[in-house]
């Protein structure tokens, strides 16, 4: 069961992006995301915290996410804010920090990818937000390529629709969204969508392959793509533990 609490925890940032009709000053906000990671701006930090993860099981309600209510023909448009997000059992999934813990409340999907590398896109990105109890956000971005098929194949094997019941996916393991290998690279950042607040802890993972298929039909739904252009570094670095 997923219950409805799940998705009110993010209510505030919805009606956030409701009420802002224009998006923020942008050039005025230091920290803004996605970024383009260059070797230039890395710095290796071996004596970094390490993101403790710890996921379980989920059943998954997949809903689309609705950028475009106002508008007479936004059942059919599509919002390049809109995406497909998956929302899990508040306690299912959480990583800790520094001591801190932040559940996984959901996670949705962008294409291209956000985050560039050399200023190089994937064709898709997922990115698993998760809060803390005063509600400080830690986001992990994971590129999406072309290969075998995998558990993020089966949350986007079935779309909902923009003005209809979300999809309902039984029992993921939320392990198997990410990637094996569990290195990380970590900067601070925002959200990617209105309201662009910042102070999000942004951490990036290494591939994780879904099919073709899966690829071309999330881009089918988003012809135009739902992508926020990379923003400056203005000075920022990207930690990683190692090469
Ligand atoms: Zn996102």
């Amino acid at each position: 069961m997923v219950s409805r609490r799940t998705v009110i925890v993010l209510g505030p940032l919805s009606v956030a992006t409701a009420m802002l009709s224009a998006p923020v000053a942008q050039s005025r906000l230091a920290q803004q995301s996605p970024i383009d990671v260059t070797r230039e701006s890395i710095r290796v930090e071996p004596g970094l915290p390490r993101l403790r993860i710890f996921y379980g099981r989920s059943d998954v309600e997949i809903e689309y996410i609705r950028k475009d209510s106002a508008s007479p023909t936004g059942c059919t448009t599509r919002h390049h804010e809109e995406t497909e997000e998956g929302t899990v059992a508040r306690g299912s999934g959480y990583v800790t920090l520094a001591g801190t813990r932040y559940d996984l409340v959901q996670f949705h999907f962008h294409t291209p990818s956000e985050h560039t590398f050399e200023g190089r896109h994937a064709p898709l990105e997922m990115h698993l937000v998760h809060s803390s109890a005063t509600g400080k956000l830690l986001v992990i971005g994971v590129p999406l390529v072309p290969g075998p098929p995998s558990a993020v194949d089966k949350v986007l094997a079935k779309f909902a629709p923009e003005c209809g019941e979300p999809v309902h996916v039984p029992a993921i393991d939320l392990n198997a969204l990410l990637p094996a290998d569990r290195t990380t690279a970590r900067y601070n950042g925002s959200l990617t969508t209105a309201p662009f607040a910042e102070g999000v802890q942004w951490f990036l993972a290494k591939e994780k392959t879904v099919t073709k298929a899966t690829i071309n039909r999330f881009r089918s739904l988003f012809p135009h793509g739902n992508a926020r252009p990379t923003q400056p570094l203005n000075g920022r670095r990207v930690q990683i533990e190692r090469w």
